[in-house]
C-alpha cells in the first residue's frame, strides 16, 4: 500500500499538478465494470479511512453544504438544550432546491478543526466521502471535486490508481 498522506498543503498542491491526470483517470475507470470497482473502492476505503484523524482535519465541515433532517433538527436541538424552533431559526435555512440546509459555512459546529456535536452530527456529516457505498463510478466526478479538500478522497484514489494500473 502506498504510503498515506495528510498533509492538506501537500495534497492541494498535488490536486493543482493531478488535474490532467484525474480526468484521464476518471476516462480510464469507465471500462472498468461498476461492481467490481466498488468493490476494489470498498477495500481501499476500509484500510484508508481508519488511518487518518477526521477531527484533525473538518475539511469537510469547512467546505460542505450540509442538509438537514427533521429529525436531526430535534435530535440536534435536544443535545444543545434549545428547541427545535430555535434551532431552525439560529442555525438552518431553506436551499433555492427546498432542502434545509445549515445557515453558514464552515458549520456553526466547527470549532478548531473538531466538531463540537461529534456525537451526534449529522447523517450526511456520517457518510461523506461516501466511499463505503456503491456506485462509485456515478459518483466519479464529484468525489474527484473533493480530491484537493479531502486526504481520504486523495489515498482512496491514488491507492486506486495503482490497483487498477492506471497510468497518465
Ligand atoms: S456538524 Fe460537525 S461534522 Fe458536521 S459539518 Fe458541522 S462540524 Fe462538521
Ligand atoms: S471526511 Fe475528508 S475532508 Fe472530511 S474531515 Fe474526514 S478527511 Fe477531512
Amino acid at each position: 500500500m502506498l504510503p498515506i498522506i495528510i498533509d492538506r498543503t501537500y495534497i492541494q498542491i498535488q490536486a493543482e499538478q493531478k488535474l490532467d491526470e484525474n480526468d484521464s483517470f476518471r476516462s480510464f475507470l469507465q471500462k472498468i465494470d461498476s461492481d467490481e470497482l466498488d468493490a476494489m473502492v470498498h477495500a481501499i476505503n476500509e484500510k484508508i479511512t481508519p488511518l487518518i484523524n477526521c477531527t484533525d482535519c473538518g475539511g469537510c465541515c469547512r467546505q460542505l453544504m450540509i442538509n438537514v433532517t427533521p429529525e436531526e433538527n430535534i435530535k440536534v436541538a435536544n443535545h444543545l438544550n434549545i428547541t427545535p424552533q430555535a434551532f431552525k431559526e439560529k442555525y438552518l435555512e431553506e436551499s433555492m432546491q427546498g432542502k434545509i440546509i445549515m445557515n453558514t459555512i464552515p458549520c456553526h459546529f466547527l470549532a478548531d478543526s473538531k466538531c463540537m456535536i461529534y456525537e451526534n452530527r449529522f447523517t450526511e456529516c456520517r457518510a461523506f466521502p461516501h466511499l463505503h457505498e456503491n456506485n462509485f463510478k456515478g459518483r466519479l466526478f464529484g468525489t474527484l471535486i473533493h480530491y484537493a479538500m479531502c486526504p481520504i478522497i486523495y489515498n482512496v484514489v491514488e491507492q486506486l490508481k495503482l490497483d487498477v494500473g492506471f497510468t497518465d
